[in-house]
């Protein structure tokens, strides 16, 4: 390297200065954002490979990463559907198979019988033996017996194409500029939490040395983790926290004019809102009367009452001369609030537009004219809302349901289709995604929060029991009861295949078995394949107890509600997310009646799934089971943000480091308060990502 050392441009330095940088590794470095030797240290490892020590075959389990050895016992080349070479080694202790699909003849006679091999992989189960697919591998010659490695091993993120060897020498070149890293911290918080000095902690998270207590590296609980997993969090709370000033920088449209509209309805309504609905009204309807857009999360536990609270911003928004687009996830519910809403609107004299995917365009035509004349004044559908062909007259507020289904870019691309001259629509989305408060701040910070914490009185505990499969018979007979006693019932079928075909026919299947061992009772079948309109025929039908049981996928998962529902039977319970059960089983419960929730798994359970669905059975608080959960899943599953890449964090882990997430918050308050330079810096260091939807684009724009 060409700069002299100390001197903070040496970090700016482009990669393509590094020896062995050619423009194809350039390429694939900035795929990963890393652009200057600068970034290069920042890439750190996501996990480490323990090769400090050499297992005993015979005590290997499924799913570990590990360095074993052996002797060869056999070694073929088989057809199994294609060409493999299959060894077989043992040490004494125990036997490991290694399978092969890419090998040459002289890796076959290198792995000749009585050969000792070395090995580093993955072990899997396979039928009733212990497996490694394709691990490295080297024949250990008898008097030289290789040293085993005494550190750990970091792997880092990478991209096809680029090697671990390549970013762990690149990472090495980097690291001898450690010492001119800029502290970014406050000295107040250096000392406060004492961390150590920044190029340490890179140093031996980069390169641990072999003295560390490996255990504590490994968990992520090391010091030196510590201090950067603080600051991670920290720029990730600044970014959350700017994103959040920018959209109140923005003008939207001030709805000043009392909601009579409501005031109307709730004199229709047979109930009276809850104390928590009425709080959460309250808020959003102080939200609705400012002149800068609204961004409220409403979460809710399923049967709280969202919905309610949804017609009151819309009304509000309707009364002031604006119109509402309601967004859901799913066909189904997207119908069924389209049901709900014409139903209350109607005797207020509004006028309410379906929007769906599946509608032809001519079937569409008229109700796009209604929306884009302003003779409608709400939309209801699915995201086809936002297509291009829909245009409103004046959108003032945007409602999205269920919003763990949508991402944070989702949600902000919607904000810009919603753009009228100067004027953002209002956000207001709901969720039944129980999230912990200081994870909804880090994970949602640019959003306000709100919870309904309260459910409508009179609803009755749901009881809720697992049965294994070979106890069927008995579900059966308790169907029979409830539909007697006026009850209806529904049974969920779940396959873990994520094929909708496969469902359906499942469905299909226990259809045709219950229509057989219970043939005087009124069946029907809901499935994704059915056509919106046939949807639609079915939930109707069901809703009016003209179906007495209702055969379902998981298409019911959400905002399905019909309240004599009072038994629901869910099928392959142990392989669903807990958050998936607790929604699922949401749909009962929702009347006076009693109700239960059967859940249906295949013997024998594993601890965990033992585990969780004892957790479902003991609790109907979706906090707890949220917070089960995450234990179990981890915060991307139970966010919903795997696909979205929401809140991706490259060494701090939402569940994991929770502690620090309330200190976190503090200390962005002090830096905005004291040190607003620093702001930039951090978010510059830790949130800078290559790939299209980066976090740092989003905070930026
Ligand atoms: P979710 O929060 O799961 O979306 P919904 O809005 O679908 O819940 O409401 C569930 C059921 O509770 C509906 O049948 C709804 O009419 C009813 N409901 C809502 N608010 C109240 C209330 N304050 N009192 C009684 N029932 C209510
Ligand atoms: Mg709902």
């Amino acid at each position: 390297m060409t700069s002299t050392p100390h001197s903070p441009s040496a970090l700016e330095i482009p990669v393509t200065d590094l020896k062995g940088v050619t423009e194809v590794v350039r390429e694939k470095l900035a795929k990963l954002g890393l652009v200057t030797v600068g970034d290069l240290l920042f890439h750190l490892p996501m996990r480490y490979q323990d090769r400090t020590q050499i297992y005993a075959l015979g005590n290997l389990r499924a799913g570990q990463e590990v360095l074993v050895e052996g002797e060869v016992e056999q070694t073929d080349v088989i057809m199994r559907n294609r060409r493999m070479m299959v060894c077989k080694i043992s040490d004494g202790s125990g036997q490991l198979i290694l399978r092969f699909f890419h090998f040459n003849a002289s890796q076959q006679r290198g792995l000749a019988r009585g050969a000792w091999v070395r090995c580093f992989g993955e072990v899997r189960q396979a039928g009733n033996h212990l497996e490694m697919a394709h691990p490295e591998y080297r024949i250990v010659q008898n008097n030289d017996p290789a040293p085993i490695s005494d550190a750990l091993t970091p792997v880092y993120p990478s991209t096809e194409g680029l090697q671990q060897r390549t970013l762990r020498r690149l990472i090495e070149l980097a690291l001898e500029q450690a010492q001119n890293l800029p502290e970014l911290l406050p000295p107040a918080l250096v000392q406060r939490y004492q961390f150590p000095p920044l190029a340490d902690c890179l140093q031996v998270l980069h390169n641990p040395p072999p003295t560390l207590a490996t255990r504590t590296l490994l968990e992520g609980k090391h010091p030196l983790q510590q201090r950067l997993i603080f600051e991670e969090l920290l720029a990730h709370q600044l970014g959350v926290q700017q994103a959040r000033h920018k959209v109140k920088q923005v003008l939207a449209p001030q709805m000043l004019a009392p909601n009579t509209y409501f005031k109307q309805l709730l004199t229709l309504l047979p109930f009276k809102p809850t104390g928590a609905q009425q709080r959460v009204m309250g808020e959003i309807e102080q939200d609705l009367r400012a002149t800068s857009p609204m961004n409220r999360l409403v979460q809710g536990d399923v049967g709280s009452g969202k919905t309610l609270v949804a017609v009151a911003a819309a009304l509000q928004a309707i009364a002031n001369g604006y119109q509402v687009a309601l967004m859901a996830p799913t066909e189904l519910l997207a119908e069924q609030h389209y049901q709900n809403f014409s139903q209350w609107f109607s005797p207020l004299g509004l006028e309410v537009e379906f929007i769906s995917g599946s509608q032809t365009p001519r079937q569409r035509k008229r109700k796009v004219e209604n929306l884009l004349l302003g003779i409608s004044q709400i939309a209801i559908g699915t995201h086809a809302l936002f297509q291009r062909t829909v245009e409103f007259l004046q959108l003032g507020l945007i409602i999205i349901d269920e919003q763990h289904r949508f991402g944070v870019h989702q949600r902000f691309e919607l904000r810009e289709k919603g753009k009228q001259g100067e004027h953002y629509p209002h956000q207001l989305v709901m969720t039944a995604t129980p999230i912990p408060r200081t994870l909804a701040m880090t994970a949602y910070g640019d959003l306000d929060y709100s919870v309904i914490d309260e459910l409508p009185p009179g609803r009755q505990p749901i009881t809720t029991v697992a049965i294994s499969n070979e106890r069927r018979e008995e579900i059966i007979d308790r169907i029979a009861l409830a539909c007697s006693q006026g009850r209806q019932v529904y049974w969920v079928c779940t396959l873990i295949e994520e094929s909708e075909a496969l469902q359906c026919e499942a469905a299909e299947k226990t259809e045709q078995m219950l229509k057989e061992r219970l043939p005087h009772i009124a069946i029907g079948l809901i499935h994704g394949k059915l056509h919106g309109s046939e949807k639609e025929q079915i939930m109707a039908a069901f809703k009016a107890n003209e179906l007495q049981l209702l055969v379902a996928t998981t298409v019911i998962e959400v905002g399905v509600d019909v309240p004599n529902a009072s038994l629901m039977i869910i099928e392959n319970a142990e392989r669903l997310g807990l958050s998936q059960l607790h929604q699922l089983r949401g749909r009962v419960g929702r009347g006076s009646v009693a109700s239960s929730c059967v859940l249906l798994y295949q013997a024998p359970l594993g601890k965990t799934s033992r585990k969780r669905l004892d957790a479902l059975r003991q609790s109907q608080d979706g906090f707890k089971i949220a917070d089960i959960d995450l234990e179990i899943r981890g915060p991307g599953e139970v966010l919903g943000t795997k696909q979205t890449g929401e809140a991706r964090l490259r060494i701090a882990n939402l569940v994991r480091d929770q502690r620090w997430l309330a200190e976190v918050q503090q200390a962005a308050r002090l830096i905005v308060a004291k040190h607003p330079e620093l702001t930039p810096l951090l978010i510059r260091r830790w949130l800078q990502q290559a790939d299209g939807d980066s976090a740092a684009q989003f905070f930026h724009s």
